[in-house]
């Protein structure tokens, strides 16, 4: 851009302005002052002025009204704050809203997508607030965890609940179900009549670390690394583990085994169950929860259950 004696030779919030003659008036400048500017200059028309931020050095257009009556803001600072709030949230801002609204950008999010994101919301993400979902990344885990019980995640629920999504069994039926349920397998396909009771399973040994002590957790699921993930509310404090778990051929006996292993062991080992005021701010569960000492007595009924012991027989099992 060349430079004239009637344009600024700087870019002015990136464009070069146009110099407009004329006083600069001292309640201007005093009422700029007291807002964190100095007047640099008048530009573009009578009504604007260029004002030169006191915080970053940066130039920028205000109209005469804004730094008289209002509180003006410097672009080129809130600009930083962001783009500083983003990278500590291990994000990038990449430029403004491609749609155009004001209190929108562009961002890089953590795990590599692009998306618009509301700067206030980075900005509390940044400071711990909460977590800044990515869309993309969100459906990809929705349909690897369809994937992993024979169907295929379709879109969005015919069903008006956001709870639900439509997907498509192996014999190509559709259906809407809820994203908890296919994640863990609770789904009988109305098409073929295939039914998660009969389909295989698994009974499970979980370890957690609560802020207290470890406990452990017995259950059944024909996921259990999925039912252990899902089961924290924060795993980097829970730390959950799947200690180990045994094949069960059908979800329907997986319940009946599961159920007389709790009947047992609170028959044998009352002492052993964790109250839930001490797992309930920590695991998405009500009950099931056993001590850490629990562990090595629940493996050795394990090797009982696989060495053909049935836990609802009434028989001891060693
Ligand atoms: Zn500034
Ligand atoms: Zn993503
Ligand atoms: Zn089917």
């Amino acid at each position: 851009m060349p430079i004239t004696n009637t344009t600024y030779a700087f870019p002015i919030d990136g464009e070069f302005r146009r110099i407009h003659r004329g006083p600069i008036l001292a309640n201007w400048q005093k009422a700029a002052h007291a807002k964190g500017f100095t007047i640099v200059g008048r530009a573009v028309s009578h009504e604007h002025l260029v004002l030169g931020c006191k915080t970053c050095g940066s130039p920028t257009l205000k109209r005469v009204s804004v730094v008289r009556d209002h509180n003006p803001e410097c672009p080129h600072c809130i600009r930083t704050r962001r783009e500083n709030a983003a990278a500590g949230y291990g994000a990038t801002l990449l430029g403004p809203d491609p749609k155009g609204k004001r209190h929108y950008g562009l961002y890089e999010l953590p795990c590599g997508h692009t998306d618009r994101r509301q700067h206030k919301r980075v900005e509390t993400a940044a400071a711990g607030g909460h977590k800044l979902g990515c869309g993309v990344c969100l459906k990809a885990r929705h349909a690897a965890e369809a994937e992993a019980q024979g169907w295929q995640l379709i879109g969005k629920a015919e069903r008006k609940d956001v709870g639900y999504r439509r997907y498509e069994h192996e014999c190509g039926h559709l259906q809407d179900v809820t994203i908890a349920n296919m994640r863990h397998g609770d789904v009988d396909c109305a098409g073929c009549g295939e039914s998660w009771t009969c389909k295989p399973s698994k009974i499970y040994l979980l370890r957690f670390n609560l802020p207290e002590f470890p406990v452990t957790k017995l259950g059944y699921s024909n996921n259990p690394e999925f039912r252990m993930r899902q089961v924290q509310y924060d795993p980097l404090v829970t730390q959950g583990a799947v200690i180990r778990d045994i094949p069960v051929p059908t979800g329907h006996q997986a319940v009946r085994i599961e159920k007389a292993l709790h009947s047992f062991i609170a028959a044998s080992w009352p002492d052993l169950l964790v109250p839930p005021d001490n797992f309930e701010p920590h695991l998405r569960t009500i009950s099931e929860i056993y001590d850490r000492r629990a562990e090595a007595f629940v493996s050795d009924l394990f090797d009982a259950v696989v060495a053909g012991w049935d836990p609802s027989s009434g028989t001891p099992p060693f």
